[in-house]
């Protein structure tokens, strides 16, 4: 006998919860846009959103917004996601224009047709209590010039 774990709606998945160094960022996703924390001295943006600088230790950090667009550096399928999650599942690593890399979901994706160091870019997922970033290929031509 085989189980299948039963899709339910983002609103119902499992939401994040902000702390006082991550609420910066989920009310910036709320708003529809992804804001990571820059170190003023190094100039690194990193992810995920902490207090202090990983690289120097600087607790001189600004937060900046993102321009939600990356390339995907690699990802794995699950069959067996979490409960709630669409079956198959994508998580990804992808590593944002600004330099980070940041564990998400791929939706919107065929597993079969991803490829490494394919540009996607950012949505968010609205569950209760949160906007959570996922991303998606970014179609064919988008971004290219129209030749005419
Ligand atoms: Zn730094």
């Amino acid at each position: 006998m085989t189980t299948k774990t039963p899709e339910v709606s983002p609103e119902a998945r499992f939401a994040p919860r902000a702390t006082p160094e991550t609420q910066p960022y989920w009310d910036a996703t709320a708003a529809g846009r992804l804001d990571l924390p820059r170190c003023r001295p190094c100039d690194q943006v990193f992810f995920y959103p902490r207090s202090s600088c990983p690289q120097c230790g600087s607790i001189d950090l600004e937060w900046v917004t993102c321009s939600g667009k990356g390339l995907l550096h690699t990802y794995v399928v699950s069959h067996r996601p979490a409960p709630g999650f669409p079956v198959p599942t994508v998580i990804a690593v992808v590593e944002l224009e600004e330099g980070p890399r940041m564990m998400t979901n791929l939706v919107d994706a065929d597993p079969e047709t991803l490829e490494l160091d394919m540009p996607v870019e950012v949505r968010f997922e609205q569950r209760t209590g949160a906007a959570v970033p996922v991303f998606a290929p970014v179609p064919e031509n988008a971004g290219k010039e129209v030749a005419r």
